[in-house]
């Protein structure tokens, strides 16, 4: 089966079609990241408008490159939530259209369930599992104990990693976004400045990284009053050491407790190489089977997308055209 796949939730339009939820046929993203970059960040308004200028192009030119007629597909799936509301919805309307248009089933799929059915695309999966999910907006870590059911075992109390990379970067005068940046700094830096972890109560899943933040900007300035120089590649790499121990070893530990089978790296920042050597390291120690997806698919895409509605797909589980855009949709409760 083919499902055609839309994605809008924040930044990036992008349409893809997957077959039987694991073959990727096509997947075209256009990032909006230049249009957004002088404003340090995404600007909601900014981002709806421009997936309604790029949306209708995009969906032609997926189908073109994977070769589809409409007469071949099966299912028309859209992240509904979480997300930007004003992007969501230019996803949502266009994906309605084309189930209208082409009588097909409409698939409504949670942004993270994708993240996470991303290493769908990389290999079958085995359950259950454990997730660690990475994102600008989201750090979870997830219990899949079968095929697309969910349970959160911790995450963020504040700031998701991906914020806390990219405010960092900001405070280091580096571009938005940071998470690139502030990894290939800390590659190429000979030391690190030591910072605090954020463990929280012993046993605890979750997550936070305001402190982190906040102790580095005390760092910066400290050296900005003392009039000392402090190489900028010095913090990222203690900045990153920091938020890698905490992220692999939470990680470890939830697969351990929960007797998981695998460990998938799931999200945006799971693009960070210090994340995936430091997590394969261990895991190859520990003996825990990882699966880390293509760098192509970490990042916003609608491939991803494709793949976590064929668990919807598969169970004939479609949505109703009054589907809303949900901009704080549960992972929980989309659950097969
Ligand atoms: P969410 O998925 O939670 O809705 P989002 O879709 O905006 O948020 P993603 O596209 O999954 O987030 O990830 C973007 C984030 O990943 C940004 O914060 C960016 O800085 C970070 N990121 C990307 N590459 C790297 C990297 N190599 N190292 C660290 N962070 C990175
Ligand atoms: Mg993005
Ligand atoms: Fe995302």
């Amino acid at each position: 089966c083919y499902i055609v796949a839309i994605e809008t939730s924040c930044d990036e339009t992008s349409v893809a079609v997957v077959e039987d939820g694991t073959k990727v046929r096509s997947n075209i993203v256009s990032s909006q990241i230049e249009t957004h970059r002088k404003f340090g960040g995404v600007v909601p308004e900014v981002a709806s408008r421009k997936h309604v200028e790029t949306i209708t192009w995009i969906i032609e030119e997926a189908l073109r490159e994977a070769r589809v007629s409409p007469a071949e597909l099966s299912a028309v799936a859209v992240t509904h939530g979480p997300g930007l509301v004003g992007s969501l919805l230019v996803g949502m309307v266009a994906a309605k259209a084309l189930a209208t248009a082409l009588e097909l089933p409409l698939i409504g799929v949670h942004h993270i369930a994708g993240h996470i059915y991303a290493n769908r695309l990389v290999g079958e999966l085995e359950y259950p599992l454990v997730a660690l999910v990475v994102s600008g907006g989201h750090t979870e870590i997830v219990h899949v104990q079968e095929e697309g059911r969910f349970r959160i075992l911790g995450l963020t109390r504040d700031d998701a990693v991906g914020e806390a990379f990219d405010k960092v970067a900001r405070a280091l005068q580096l571009p938005y976004p940071g998470g690139p940046h502030i990894d290939r700094l800390a590659h190429e830096a000979k030391e690190s400045i030591t910072l605090p972890r954020a463990w929280l109560e012993p046993g605890s899943y979750d997550f936070s990284f305001s402190g982190l933040k906040s102790a580095v900007l005390a760092v910066l300035n400290q050296a900005k009053m003392k009039g000392e120089a402090l190489d900028p590649a010095h913090v990222a790499r203690g900045f990153q050491e920091s938020v890698i121990d905490v992220l692999v070893e939470k990680a470890v530990r939830a697969v351990r407790e929960t007797g998981a089978r695998q460990l998938l790296l799931a999200g945006g920042v799971a693009a960070n190489r210090g994340l995936r050597t430091e997590l394969a390291g261990r895991c190859a120690e520990e003996g825990i089977p990882l699966v880390i997806p293509p760098f192509e698919y970490c990042t916003d895409n609608a491939a991803m997308i494709g793949a976590a509605a064929y668990l919807k797909y598969t169970r004939g589980q479609f949505s109703s055209f009054d589907m809303k855009a949900e901009p704080l949709l549960s992972l929980e409760e989309w659950s097969v």
